[in-house]
């Protein structure tokens, strides 16, 4: 059984807590290796050397931490297909959703490489008589990153590469599920030339969490996940002074017009909405074709497609259109919401559960299901189900829908498929959503804009990446200076000699 480690000061490193979790196979149920999780005494071993290595990388001019970053992108350029592969077979998503995983991440890293325009300070020129005024972009010391398991490459390289580039040691806290990518990320920055103790990777489960939301070290906690532990970590974080941001779950609306290309919208519903089996934060989860003709010709474009979908695992290569997902757990809590929604009196219009694949019947496979009149009092509409179901919503006006996606306690994406730009600009300026699509079903920033969510989809107030990254990785020391006297009157302006 292969027991992974931690990567501390350089080296990996085994678990000396004595406590491991299991990280399956999702395509065959089978265990594959063992995660240690971390004891408190671990997780502050590591930010003590993380401390001690902090003030000389801060040091380097950010033209050289630049080059680090650099190199980073070439290694993980040269080893993609090493660092899909070992994500796919933790993680379970197909082979080019993997390498888009590790691609969404290396972005950020090479937005980074522009940190030494992104870190220079502000200077007002006789600001009064005599007096001149600047701000500088300070790093904060170690900072933390807490990620989810549905990106192991992207999100910690959303929190980490930034946090580096701004002159902080990082500490990383990946998910017990698929903690693999981040080791080999580690790996793959000390090759680049990072110094040791900058990044190191604690895996580990709720100690080691409290243990970085705890440490006195420890200025700042980033962390994505689900919503309650969003909550949780914000709460302690801040309470513990820390400066914190959190990116939490997700219920993402399509609205449907009628004079949208209704083609392109059951395309872009099958692949926002099943690819990855769903396990995406940005994933449309409802659709919300307004009027019922609309519903129906959707419908009927919607239903042959998501019946046609390809499910399997990584192995079977490009052939498969989605993979498992992550955990029995997950997909038990799936099939119940299911079934929830059948009782509900929703109607499934793709019944995908008696799916079962030959030779993979232990394996976490999911179906494709989707549901047609799903009313917001049900609980398939509800909570975030984080696998391949998508329902519809039927609705009378694009009003409705619109209410109907603002009313939703989550934030985070939203779309709307329309030809008409008066009433998309409308949908972009009202709707109360961080991240909005016109004809585009997943709008993911790129990594020079900001990633992030509105509502409970997000506590705290700067997104991830882009700009605000390097406000949230940095503090600002405005220094006011006035120099009453200087040299000039006595200054020599004839080559000293010797009386
Ligand atoms: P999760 O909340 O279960 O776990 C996230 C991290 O928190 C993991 O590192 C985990 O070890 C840790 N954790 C879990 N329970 C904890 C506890 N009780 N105390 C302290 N730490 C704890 O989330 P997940 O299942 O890994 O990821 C899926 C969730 O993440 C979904 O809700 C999804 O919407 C959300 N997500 C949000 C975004 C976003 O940007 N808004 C992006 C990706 C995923």
């Amino acid at each position: 059984m292969t027991e992974l480690s931690h990567y501390i000061n350089g080296e990996l490193v085994a678990g000396t807590s004595g406590r491991y979790a299991d990280i399956y196979n999702p395509a065959t149920g089978e265990v594959q290796a063992k995660c240690p999780l971390a004891s408190t005494s671990e997780v502050d071993a590591a930010i003590a050397k993380a401390a001690a290595a902090q003030p000389a990388w801060e040091a380097v001019n950010p033209q050289r931490r630049a080059r680090v970053m650099m190199r980073f992108v070439d290694l993980m350029n040269r080893d993609m297909d090493k660092l899909a592969e070992a994500l796919s077979r933790e993680h379970g998503k197909t082979l080019p959703d993997a390498a888009g995983d590790v691609q969404r991440g290396l972005e950020v890293v090479e937005y980074c490489i522009g940190a030494p325009h992104l870190l220079k300070g502000e200077y007002t020129d006789s600001a009064g008589p005599g007096i001149d005024m600047y701000s500088m972009r300070q790093a904060l010391g170690v900072c933390a990153g807490i990620t989810p398991f549905n990106f192991p490459a992207m999100i910690p390289m959303w929190m980490f590469a930034p946090a580096i580039a701004c002159g902080n040691a990082f500490v990383l806290k990946p998910s017990e599920r698929d903690p693999s990518v981040p080791l080999m990320l580690a790996e793959l920055l000390k090759e680049a030339g990072l110094p040791d103790g900058i990044l190191q990777v604690v895996q580990g489960d709720k100690e080691a969490v409290d243990a970085l939301l705890h440490s006195e070290v420890i200025q700042s906690v980033g962390f994505v996940g689900s919503t309650p532990i969003a909550e949780y970590i914000y709460a302690t974080g801040c309470a513990n002074g820390k400066r914190v941001q959190c990116f939490g779950g997700a219920k993402n609306h399509m609205i449907i017009m009628p004079d949208a290309d209704l083609d392109q919208a059951a395309d872009a519903l099958v692949g926002a909405g099943y690819g990855a089996a769903g396990e995406r934060c940005m994933a449309i989860s409802v659709a919300l074709p307004v009027g019922d003709e609309t519903a129906d010709r959707l419908l009927e474009k919607l239903i042959p497609k998501v019946e046609a979908l390809k499910v399997g695992p990584y192995t079977s290569g490009n052939d498969v259109d989605y993979g498992p997902v992550i955990t029995a757990a997950a997909k038990e809590n799936i099939l119940n919401l299911v079934e929830s929604g059948v009782k509900d009196g929703a109607k499934l219009a793709v019944d995908g559960r008696g799916f079962s694949l030959q030779g993979y019947e232990d394996g976490y496979f999911v179906g494709p299901h989707l549901f047609d009149n799903v009313t917001t009092d049900m609980d398939i509409y509800k909570k975030e189900i984080f696998g391949p179901v998508l329902s519809t919503v039927r609705t009378k006006s694009f009003e409705e829908a619109l209410k109907i996606a603002m009313d939703n306690e989550y934030g985070n994406g939203t779309a709307i498929y329309t030809s008409d730009g008066d009433t998309a600009r409308e949908f972009a300026k009202r709707v109360n959503v961080g991240m909005v699509g016109i004809n585009v079903p997943i709008p993911v920033p790129l990594a020079y804009h900001t990633f992030g969510g509105w509502k409970k989809s997000v506590f705290g107030d700067l997104n991830q990446h882009g700009p605000d990254a390097f406000k949230f990785y940095t503090r600002t020391k405005t220094v006011t200076a006035r120099w009453p006297s200087g040299i000039k009157e006595g200054g020599e302006f004839s080559i000293p000699v010797m009386e």
